[in-house]
């Protein structure tokens, strides 16, 4: 038997249920992940809709650390917020708000301490959790955009809860 929990897929909707429960209380959309090896110069990108879909660029982010992957998807995840808020994407002043908000200054690129974001990055420190693994496996392929919405679709309830 197959469980969710064997995708690696399943390691990246963790993290992502860990930064939507601590900076932001639960309150953002389901949001499906995609898994990218045609991205050019974007680590990520977020596209608004139902549900909204975050694209990762994994032979880039399989070859950085944890934390990399955190900054890369909390990022996004700020643009699903601003989706979600009836706001446009990009990166105004909301933009940098709501970064700040909960932890990232991006113009230094410096992590606040005391701050939501940190608290996510200390938690996986004590726990030893890292995506690193995952995006290693995930970057071997093959990449199907199809896949990973059914598998977002499929396992919604176990992945979210709700
Ligand atoms: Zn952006």
């Amino acid at each position: 038997m197959t469980g969710h929990e064997n995708s690696p897929l399943a390691e990246l909707y963790f993290a992502w249920n860990q930064l939507n429960t601590v900076c932001w209380q639960g309150a953002l959309p389901p949001c499906a992940l995609v898994m990218s090896n045609r991205m050019r110069r974007a680590l990520g990108t977020a596209a608004a809709g139902t549900p909204p879909v975050i694209s990762l660029n994994i032979p880039v982010l399989a070859q950085g650390d944890d934390f990399l992957f955190l900054g890369v998807l909390a990022h996004e995840m700020v643009h699903t917020w601003q989706y979600a808020q009836g706001r446009g994407g990009g990166h105004g002043a909301d933009f940098r708000r709501e970064m700040l908000r909960i932890g990232i200054d991006e113009r230094s690129l410096r992590i606040r301490g005391n701050s939501p974001f940190h608290y996510c990055m200390e938690q996986r420190l004590l726990f030893r959790r890292s995506a690193l693994p995952a995006l290693r496996l995930i970057a071997k392929g093959p990449f199907s955009r199809k896949a990973d919405m059914n598998f977002f679709y499929q396992f919604h309830q176990q992945l979210f809860g709700r």
